[in-house]
């Protein structure tokens, strides 16, 4: 259940909201960044009796809550949640531009991407320092070297580094470089992995699993914000389906399926939704049409060479001119995309 407060409601009656919640067993969230001040109950088996708390000091509102996932609705909140990434807005309306390699491979490599990410006027740099792979024999990653190199990154070019974190073990030494941890699509419903990123506080990119439905991506979310992190930026990066022309299905719908039911910013992901450099630019072009918050986009200096995904990566040249008809699609689509 959701209990809405009154525009004046003070901090003194929230608090008095969330004592009656834990004194009858529940868990009280309070939900940041609404229009109104709200509470959502938690951890509640059955329906909450709304006469607790619809005579309290405060309370404009009970309404409850019909879907499985509570606090990343947008019943629970209506206005859409805007990450801050270390000064830079995800979900503000702007369009959110993730660039770079799949995978930190070296120093050069890095900052010869990093050099065409910055030029192309993209905020965000993306490349993995831990890769989790489907074979154990291919490229694993650079992993605290990869760490390293994306520190200097940071330190040269003004990018915030988005980059996965594989597992709990790591996740405080990806989190000292990563201004955005990264939740694979393998990893979507690691429950160990997800309560460690919901305990602490930067922002994280969940992509949605392999075969996951919009409700279990939802789920693992709520993971995330029921332990208070609510930096949380969703990912659609295409499922499998019968198909083989492609390398996975890239579901738009799933952009606009996303805004509807959550108030969660969504990123699209078409260079692993559809994994072949020339098709990602269309895609990339429709789902900021569709209202993405942004799009994750791979690119290589030398796609030929590249050590993982190389054949879904764009060359230097394509990648800055799709930036460019993003960018303008995106002021063109303005009115529409808010
Ligand atoms: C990636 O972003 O490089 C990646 C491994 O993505 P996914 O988890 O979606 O496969
Ligand atoms: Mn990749």
């Amino acid at each position: 259940m959701l209990i809405v407060m009154t525009p004046t409601a003070t901090d003194d009656d929230i608090r008095a909201v969330c004592a009656r919640v834990a004194e009858l067993g529940f868990t009280a969230h309070r939900i940041p960044g609404d229009a109104q001040p709200a509470v959502c109950i938690t951890d509640n088996d059955g329906s909450v009796a709304e006469e607790k708390f619809c005579n309290m000091a405060g309370v404009a509102d009970c309404v409850s809550i019909t879907r499985p996932y509570k606090l990343v609705s947008r019943e629970a909140k209506a206005r859409s949640t805007i990450v801050d990434v270390d000064g830079v807005p995800v979900g503000d309306g702007s369009l959110a531009i993730i660039g770079g390699p799949c995978a930190i491979e070296s120093r050069e490599q890095a900052m010869a991407a990093a050099e065409v990410v910055a030029q192309s006027g993209a905020r965000f740099f993306r490349g993995g320092a831990f890769k989790p792979r489907t074979s154990p024999y291919s490229f694993q990653g650079l992993k605290q070297k990869g760490l390293d190199i994306l520190a200097e990154v940071r330190s040269q070019f003004d990018l915030r580094i988005v980059t996965e974190v594989k597992d709990v073990e790591t996740l405080n030494d990806v989190a000292a470089v990563a201004d955005v941890l990264q939740i694979g699509a393998r990893n979507m419903q690691n429950y160990s992995l997800l309560e460690a990123a919901g305990r602490q506080r930067k922002p994280v990119l969940l992509k949605r699993g392999i075969s996951a439905t919009l409700q279990e991506l939802f789920m693992s979310a709520e993971y995330l914000l029921s332990l208070g992190n609510y930096n949380v930026i969703l990912c659609e990066r295409g499922i499998r389906t019968f198909e083989t022309m492609t390398r996975n299905t890239f579901d738009l719908s799933a952009v606009v399926m996303i805004k509807h039911h959550s108030h969660l910013p969504v990123i699209a992901d078409p260079s692993h939704g559809v994994g072949i450099d020339w098709a990602v630019p269309p895609l990339a072009r429709a789902a900021v049409v569709a209202g993405a918050d942004g799009v994750m986009v791979e690119t290589h200096p030398q796609p030929d060479e590249a050590l993982s995904d190389g054949q879904q990566a764009m060359a230097p040249d394509v990648y800055l001119q799709l930036v460019e008809e993003m960018n303008a699609l995106a002021s063109a689509c303005a009115p529409v995309r808010r």
